[in-house]
């Protein structure tokens, strides 16, 4: 599914984010930076030793930023290093933590000149985050951002699953019928 929004595109696909030939690609990373199981470890895995080498020196990183490294073996350059909230029922700031490692992604990608980025779906997994409302999340703060920046042109959803796909473009299609209606109203 793509929709064009402003001068930018927001893609979304099924499948492994370790493919993924944007600029950046972004890990859903520990706020240790130590990899782990899920996304990191893919990506650790098929970019190689170098990428956690650089995740030693920058030393962590707290939940809800971002920080960045080239891309080792991967296709894509860089890769930036999120860190979601763990869902503890959402009432701890959950809701603001994602967003902001959405954001934080996309000012860090932009800062450094970054024309494209693929994002997974950040904390949906261990992190235990409801889909729906990550999704949701995810896709607000990616559609605000292209609305506002023309700096980043194509943001991509990475996503592992069928079930996942299906929810972020059920979410997505909501979106875009909103501002529709907001459009013209
Ligand atoms: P978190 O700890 O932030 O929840 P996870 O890696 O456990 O991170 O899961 C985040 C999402 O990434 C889940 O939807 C999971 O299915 C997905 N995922 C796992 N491996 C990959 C991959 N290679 N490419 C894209 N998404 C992946």
């Amino acid at each position: 599914m793509e929709a064009r929004i402003n001068q930018g595109t927001l893609t979304l696909v099924e499948g492994d984010i370790t493919r993924e030939e944007t600029d950046a690609i972004v890990n859903a990373a520990n706020s240790r930076l130590m990899g782990g199981a899920g996304v990191d470890g893919a990506i650790h895995r098929a970019g190689g030793p170098s990428i956690m080498a650089e995740c030693r020196k920058i030393g962590g990183c707290p939940t809800g930023q971002a920080v960045i490294t080239t891309g080792g073996n991967l296709k894509a350059k860089h890769v930036i290093h999120t860190v979601g909230p763990i869902y503890q029922g959402g009432n701890r700031g959950e809701a603001h933590l994602l967003r902001s490692a959405y954001l934080s992604s996309l000012q860090l990608a932009a800062s450094q000149g970054l024309k494209s980025i693929a994002f997974p779906a950040i904390s949906t997994g261990i992190y235990g985050y409801p889909l729906t409302e990550a999704a949701h999340i995810a896709l607000k703060t990616a559609v605000d951002y292209l609305r506002e920046r023309a700096d980043i042109a194509l943001i991509r959803f990475c996503l592992f699953d069928r079930r996942t796909y299906e929810i972020f473009a059920a979410e997505l299609k909501k979106l875009l019928e909103q501002e529709t209606v907001s459009k013209s109203s």
